[in-house]
C-alpha cells in the first residue's frame, strides 16, 4: 500500500495508523486540513474488505470534511477516522477506549464525533480517554445525534435545488425517491411528506420500508431499482458512490439531492450529470447540518436556535453554487470544490 502517492491522498496534513494488540483495535485517523481550525470529523466503524479500502474511505471522507466545514462557514478543519471491524461484533468498551487514547494523543488537532457504525453511547465511552470528542448525549443537548439536523439541512437544500430547477420552492406533489431509510433518510421522508411530496422509498431492511409505507403512504421500490424511478428528485441517503457508470444513464430525475457522503463515484460523474441536464446539489454542502450541530455541541451553552439559524444558510450557499455553475458552464461539484479550495489556501 502506498501513502503519499495514494490516489486519494490529496495532500493530507497528517495520517495516523493505530494498532492496539490488547484490544484488537485497528484504526486510521486522517487530518486533511487544519487551515481553518481543528479537524472535526466522525469515526466510522466498518468491516472493510482490505486495509486499502479503509484508507481510501478515510482519506476521501476527510478531504470532503475540509470542504464541508469551509462552505458551511465553520472555523473547523477536515478530518475523519475509521475503525476496521464489524460494529455489531467487534466493538468493545476497551477497543473504544484505546481509540480514545489515540485521539487524545493528537492533542486536539482531531475532534471525533459519531458516524456510520458508531453512536452517541460510543462517544461517551471514548470520552473517558479524551476531551476531544463531541456529539455526547446530555440533558441540555439531547441525544447528541446530529441526524435530525442533517435531515433538516438536506430538506432545505433539496428545496433550493427544486427552486433552481423548477422555479418554485413548493414540494407539493413533487415526486421524490429516497434511497435509504436510516437516521437521516427516514427523517427526510417525514419532512418531505409534511411538505406535500409524493415519496418512493427503498431500503434492504423491510421493517423500515414498511414504516415509510405506513407513515408517509410511500410507494415501494427496491435498492436495485430506486435510482431509475421516474421521479422529479432522487435523494441518495444510503452509502456513497450511488452515482456511477452503471446508475447514471438510468436516472430519470431532474435533480439529485440527498444526504449520503461522496455520492459521485468520481468527479467526472458530476460533469456527466450536467451534460444530461440533471441538477446535482453537492453532497457536502447539503448534508452539513450534522457538522454544524456537532460544532455547536462543543460549546458550553448549546442553542438549538443558533444551530437552526446556521443550517438555514445552506440554501444561500447552494444558490450561489448553482448560479456560478450556470454562468461558467461547469458542473456544480466542480464549482463547490473550487470555492472550498480557495477558502483553504
Ligand atoms: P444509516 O446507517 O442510519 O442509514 C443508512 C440506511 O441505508 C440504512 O437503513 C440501510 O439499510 C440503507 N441502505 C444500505 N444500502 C442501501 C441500498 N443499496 N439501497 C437503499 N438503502 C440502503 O445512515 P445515516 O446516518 O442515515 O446516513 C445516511 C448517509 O448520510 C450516509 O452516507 C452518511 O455518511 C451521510 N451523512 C449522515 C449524517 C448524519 O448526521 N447521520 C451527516 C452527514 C452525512
Amino acid at each position: 500500500m502506498t501513502i503519499f502517492s495514494h490516489p486519494s491522498f490529496a495532500r493530507h496534513e497528517h495520517v495516523s495508523f493505530i494498532q492496539d494488540a490488547a484490544t484488537g483495535l485497528k484504526a486510521i485517523i486522517a487530518i486533511h486540513s487544519s487551515r481553518l481550525g481543528p479537524a472535526l470529523g466522525g469515526c466510522r466503524m466498518h468491516a472493510y474488505n482490505t486495509d486499502d479500502d479503509a484508507l481510501t474511505d478515510v482519506l476521501r471522507l476527510s478531504e470532503s470534511m475540509s470542504y464541508k466545514a469551509a462552505l458551511a462557514g465553520l472555523p473547523l478543519g477536515g478530518g475523519k477516522s475509521v475503525i476496521i471491524g464489524h460494529p455489531g461484533t467487534d466493538k468493545t468498551p476497551a477497543l473504544l477506549e484505546a481509540f480514545g487514547r489515540a485521539v487524545e494523543h493528537l492533542g486536539g488537532h482531531y475532534i471525533v464525533a459519531e458516524d456510520a457504525g458508531t453512536g452517541a453511547a460510543d462517544m461517551r465511552i471514548i470520552s473517558r480517554q479524551t476531551h476531544h470528542v463531541t456529539g455526547l448525549a446530555d440533558p441540555q443537548r439531547g441525544t447528541g445525534d446530529p441526524s435530525p439536523n442533517t435531515a433538516y439541512g438536506v430538506f432545505l437544500g433539496l428545496q433550493a435545488a427544486v427552486q433552481d430547477r423548477f422555479g418554485d420552492t413548493s414540494l407539493q406533489g413533487m415526486q421524490i425517491a429516497v434511497q435509504g431509510l436510516g437516521h437521516v433518510g427516514m427523517r427526510l421522508c417525514a419532512l418531505l411528506h409534511e411538505a406535500g411530496a409524493q415519496l418512493w422509498v427503498a431500503d434492504p431492511l423491510a421493517e423500515r420500508v414498511r414504516q415509510a409505507q405506513e407513515r408517509f403512504s410511500a410507494h415501494v421500490s427496491t435498492p436495485e431499482q430506486i435510482h431509475c424511478t421516474a421521479v422529479d428528485v432522487f435523494a441518495p441517503c444510503a452509502l456513497g458512490a450511488s452515482i456511477n457508470d452503471h446508475t447514471l444513464p438510468e436516472l430519470h430525475a431532474a435533480v439529485v439531492a440527498g444526504a449520503a457522503n461522496n455520492q459521485l463515484l468520481r468527479p467526472e460523474h458530476g460533469d456527466l450529470l450536467r451534460q444530461r441536464g440533471i441538477l446535482y446539489a453537492p453532497d457536502y454542502v447539503l448534508n452539513a447540518g450534522g457538522l454544524i450541530d456537532v460544532y455547536y455541541q462543543q460549546e458550553e451553552f448549546y442553542s438549538r436556535t443558533r444551530v437552526r439559524a446556521h443550517i438555514e444558510r445552506i440554501p444561500t450557499t447552494l444558490a450561489k453554487i448553482f448560479a456560478t455553475a450556470r454562468e461558467q458552464q461547469m458542473a456544480t461539484n466542480r464549482v463547490a470544490d473550487r470555492l472550498a479550495k480557495t477558502m483553504l489556501l
